[in-house]
């Protein structure tokens, strides 16, 4: 039985020709060795497992080799060439400065390099993770790296080039690997595959390609892994299973699911992701991939930027002919949102979820009508345990009338959020209109100020929640918005908001009367957020807040939320019920 070789070793490229996906630099190496300027210290900088350590080793057989053949390869032939094949050379040097890395091992290094070689033209020494030599060690190493002799070549190597000193990067001729292409890659592990007598789907090769994340080493290793556990045969279900990867089956059905509005369906996946060990940030991302894959599937000029197996290629294109361009960029912006958000959010899960929503309650002209599924999102018993359920009686989505689409309500409806306050016309009464008193709207595309696409784009028709605003429903929000920035640790903002009772007026501004300015610029700072939880809450997208700075005015307003409360139970008493039915406590 033979010894096991892993394959990034036995398949280390020992030419120029064979280094995968690094034509540029190889080309520019070939170049200086024709034209015999070659630099006396090279930098080769770039991520891990993309080629820098062999194309050092590969450039120094060839410029140790007697008979470098027309293409400017090493002939593979000579008794240079055999000795480097061997690893017997005595011509090269490697100092691994990630573990040796003190003045000692440099200084080793070092006194070595006045030695004039005995076999070749050149001595080369390559430091590998250059930058993880101490600052002495850097010292000590510089006075040589300035006036090096002719017979001595330095190749340092790096993952991180920003930790290289001045000092050294001006003395290196510096060379930039790049991050290998999935195809690159893949192609790469055919070829293995091919020369190994394993059986393997293109499929399968481009996940692991993918999954390597421009590494070939790390593809190598994976592959290696895999061809032990499958015996001999890669599957695209096996890669799957034992890289722990996201089969894109889910990203298609979900997809699926998001365009027809199947919230039910979607839910239901998600759950089975997670309940799977996948993590829902990971799943997000993907999802954002999969639009992006549908996106350059869409155009023919574009699909060359696919970069997935031919099998899969035609299933996007299929995805992508049910997909619309406004779609695609809301959803791709909405997740980019979720993206964002996702390590900051209290309830994770939700945030995806609700993510998930939003995307399937974009507009799709392509599709017919949108099914109406049922829901409500609401929120009970604990302040953190929000969930959603299918409410059939209750709810239903509502869809903006076609009246929006009317040009001049579009333009009115987009800077809507700006301008509610300053435009008292009445138009957008005209959109309140469709609404049923008891409805909670779930489609949600909401007019952050940040969403470029949104902005730009008015052709995408947004649905506006637009429930009516009473009171009461603010107050109790109110007071749970007190509660959850106080969870947040903001207890500034929490006594800014509590200090005084919000009012109502006209158009669904609401005004808060504050103390002071500082107070004010509190609120300001966290306006959107408040909003967004309001109108989250509400289900009205249209509510708006304003300050107003009472000076030395003593609020006659309770100050604790159990007095203010109270008070307001003076009012209604059916708050109480309200309260219970919630499951909060009255002090809280
Ligand atoms: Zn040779």
């Amino acid at each position: 039985m033979t010894d096991f070789i892993v394959s990034a070793r036995k398949y280390r490229p020992s030419s120029f020709n064979a280094v995968v996906g690094q034509s540029s630099i190889v080309l520019t190496l070939k170049n200086a060795i024709q034209s015999n300027l070659l630099a006396q210290s090279f930098l080769f900088c770039g991520p891990r497992g993309v080629g820098k350590t062999s194309c050092a080793r590969i450039l120094a057989k060839t410029i140790n080799c007697f008979n470098i053949s027309s293409d400017n390869e090493a002939c593979n032939e000579c008794e240079s060439c055999l000795s480097f094949n061997k690893n017997t050379s005595f011509n090269i040097h490697e100092l691994d400065a990630a573990s040796n890395n003190s003045v000692d091992d440099i200084r080793n290094l070092v006194e070595q390099v006045r030695f004039s070689p005995q076999v070749g033209k050149y001595n080369i020494y390559i430091i590998d993770e250059v930058h993880m030599l101490s600052t002495s060690a850097f010292n000590a190493f510089l006075k040589t790296l300035e006036e090096p002799p002719s017979h001595a070549k330095f190749i340092l190597a790096t993952t991180e080039k920003n930790k290289i000193i001045p000092t050294i990067l001006s003395r290196c001729q510096i060379f930039d690997f790049k991050r290998l292409s999935i195809s690159n890659i893949a192609s790469h592990l055919s070829y293995v595959a091919e020369h190994e007598n394993i059986n393997a789907d293109t499929e399968a090769l481009h996940l692991i390609a993918q999954k390597a994340d421009g590494a070939l080493r790390d593809a190598l290793s994976f592959f290696d892994r895999l061809v032990s556990f499958s015996n001999k045969n890669l599957t695209y279900k096996s890669v799957i299973k034992h890289l722990n990867i996201l089969d894109y089956d889910y990203y298609f059905r979900i997809t699926d699911c998001l365009l027809e509005n199947d919230i039910n369906q979607i839910l239901i996946s998600y759950n089975e992701i997670l309940e799977n060990g996948f993590d829902g940030h990971h799943f997000i991302n993907g999802l954002a991939s999969h639009f992006r894959d549908i996106l350059v599937s869409m155009n023919e000029k574009t699909s060359t930027l696919f970069e997935k197996g031919d099998v899969l290629k035609s299933r996007y294109i299929q995805q992508s002919s049910k997909c619309n361009l406004n779609f695609i960029l809301s959803a791709l912006s909405i997740c980019n949102e979720c993206d964002v958000q996702y390590k900051t959010t209290n309830n994770q899960r939700l945030l995806v979820e609700f993510t998930l929503m939003r995307i399937s309650s974009i507009e799709t002209t392509n599709s017919q009508k949108k099914k109406s599924k049922n829901f409500v999102i609401s929120s009970h018993k604990s302040k953190n345990d929000i969930s959603i359920k299918n409410t059939d009686e209750k709810v239903n989505v509502m869809e903006l009338t076609s009246d929006l689409k009317k040009p001049d309500k579009i333009s009115q409806k987009s800077s809507l959020d700006q301008s509610l306050i300053q435009n008292k016309t009445t138009e957008n009464t005209e959109i309140i209109l469709d609404v049923n008193k008891k409805t909670t709207l779930i489609s949600i595309n909401s007019l952050t100020e940040e969403s470029n696409i949104d902005k730009s784009s008015e052709k995408i028709v947004s649905n506006l929640r637009s429930s009516e605003l009473s009171y009461q429903s603010l107050i109790l929000h109110w007071k749970t918005l007190i509660s959850f920035v106080k969870d947040q640790g903001k207890s500034n903002l929490a006594i800014a908001l509590s200090l005084h009772e919000p009012r109502l007026l006209k158009n669904n501004v609401i005004e808060l009367s504050l103390s002071n300015a500082a107070q004010t610029e509190i609120i300001l700072e966290e306006k959107y957020k408040i909003l967004e939880y309001l109108r989250n809450k509400l289900t009205n997208d249209h509510i708006e807040i304003i300050t107003k700075v009472i000076e030395g005015e003593k609020s006659a307003t309770p100050y604790t939320n159990k007095d203010k409360f109270n008070k307001m139970l003076e009012n209604n008493s059916s708050l109480d019920s309200l309260r219970l039915s919630l499951g909060l406590d009255s002090d809280y």
